[in-house]
């Protein structure tokens, strides 16, 4: 939405040790809910909390009408966070509606409904239960990349789910990034609640030792078995050195299903009326947004190869910093230029904040130097990758990441390309 719709601010629900903070439990801010909790006149009771954002927390439900796992996503109870919450659904519901055997590779919504709480009235969306995010995969294989062939297969995931809202829908997420593509299932097999068998908590624990608290016994039981972990691992650490570092790079992606599916609909918009002038989160914002020249479905394609850069190294493909008299914006297309060569001149000054940025030659006013480092010499030269992989690869994101929008593949081009197939 554009009152609000930056999809960048971050999501904290991937850091490992950090939550939501007590301070967005208030009037017009979360539902703090326990185990045990009833919603929607007692169908759905919460189990856990799997995630949050900057709009809500996510927790895992059991559906006592249909006896499954779902996930219910609590929204902040502000008017703003409420109308997010009814677009979101508006658009999770013609996903749903045009994808009946839920095989496009977005979240299915199940249900939606209003939750009055001590902070006020809750709009939910109950969706289906899905695993970790890719950034997760990406944190678990201790940013080493994940393996060209596992990038190949998270990548057709994705594009069959851009193509499906793209071309058949005509949503453009706005938002792409790997917080916000899920696996179908949890990389831990002991938290998912079918694969291990847990049995659904159908009553309120009648403790009250944990009372007025906004985390809940179960994850703060986790916490603490995580801090433990923490500390023998440095014990070991300590006493292994180099062998304990051996063994951590060895931990194994093999037998991981590697489905996914694109969530958060929270900042998508429909094609046909864009709304917010800023859209993305900083790392995956096309250049097109950075300078104002508007943006369409291609602007996620710009996102999605950021997101492949990163799903192969490990690391973000683009971080830009504030620098000495530049700014984030001037020091990220910096870096674009620096991987992709320079932008031409047409596209330059096409935006209404070009002028901020370019002279009229083309060039960033207050960037001189740039230090050129093509995509492919990157990926051998800093990642170690052979020379085929790199040229593969390279072959697949250059094209993508074309300074002039209209000029990108889609992701039905994509889906034929042969580094793919
Ligand atoms: P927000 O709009 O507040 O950012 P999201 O829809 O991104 O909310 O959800 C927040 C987090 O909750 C996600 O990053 C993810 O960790 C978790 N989550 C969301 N949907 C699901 C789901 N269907 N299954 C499992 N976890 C989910
Ligand atoms: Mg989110």
């Amino acid at each position: 939405m554009a009152f609000f719709g930056n999809g960048y601010c971050s999501s904290g629900s991937e850091g490992e040790d950090e939550d939501e903070g007590m301070e967005g439990y208030r009037k017009g801010g979360y539902h703090a809910a326990r185990p045990g909790d009833r919603f929607a006149g007692g169908r759905f009771v919460a189990q856990r909390k799997l995630g949050w954002g900057n709009f809500s927390t996510v927790w895992l439900a059991y559906d006592t009408l249909l006896s499954r796992f779902v996930a219910l996503k609590i929204q902040k109870s502000a008017r703003d966070y409420a109308q997010a919450a009814l677009h979101e659904i508006e658009l999770l519901s013609a996903i749903a509606k045009g994808d009946p055997t839920n095989s496009k590779n977005v979240v299915q919504l199940l249900d939606h409904f209003k939750h009055a709480g001590p902070n006020g009235q809750h709009v939910c969306l109950v969706t289906e239960f899905l695993g970790d995010s890719l950034l997760r995969l990406i944190r678990y294989n201790r940013n080493k990349g994940i393996g060209l062939s596992r990038v190949k297969e998270i990548c057709r995931s994705v594009l069959i789910g851009l193509d499906y809202l793209h071309r058949e829908l005509g949503i453009i997420h706005t938002d792409l990034k790997p917080e916000n593509v899920l696996l179908v299932s949890t990389i831990n097999p002991s938290k998912d609640p079918v694969r291990s068998g847990f049995t659904p908590i159908l009553e309120r624990a009648e403790s009250n030792q944990y009372s007025g608290s906004v985390i809940s016994f179960s994850e703060k039981m986790l916490k603490m078995r995580a801090r433990r972990a923490v500390a023998k691992i440095s014990q070991r650490r300590v006493s292994l050195g180099g062998v304990a570092a051996e063994m951590e790079k060895e931990r194994s992606l093999d037998g991981i299903s590697l489905k996914c599916k694109i969530v958060d609909f929270g900042n998508a918009c429909w094609g046909s009326q864009q709304l917010a002038g800023e859209i993305q989160t900083r790392q995956y914002r096309a250049p097109e947004v950075i300078i104002g020249a508007g943006y369409s479905y291609s602007a996620d394609m710009w996102s999605f190869a950021c997101m492949a850069f990163e799903l192969a190294t490990g690391e973000v493909l683009f971080a830009p910093k504030t620098c000495q008299g530049c700014s984030e914006d001037e020091d990220h297309l910096a870096l674009m230029m620096e991987t992709l060569g320079k932008m031409p001149k047409k596209i330059a000054s096409s935006g209404t904040r070009s002028k901020d940025y370019f002279d009229r030659h083309g060039d960033l006013k207050r960037v001189r130097r740039l230090k050129f480092w093509p995509l492919e010499r990157v990926l051998v030269q800093r990642y170690n990758f052979t020379e085929p992989d790199a040229h593969g690869l390279a072959d697949f994101l250059r094209p993508i990441l074309d300074f002039t929008p209209e000029n990108r593949p889609t992701a039905a081009d994509c889906l034929k390309h042969t580094w793919l197939n």
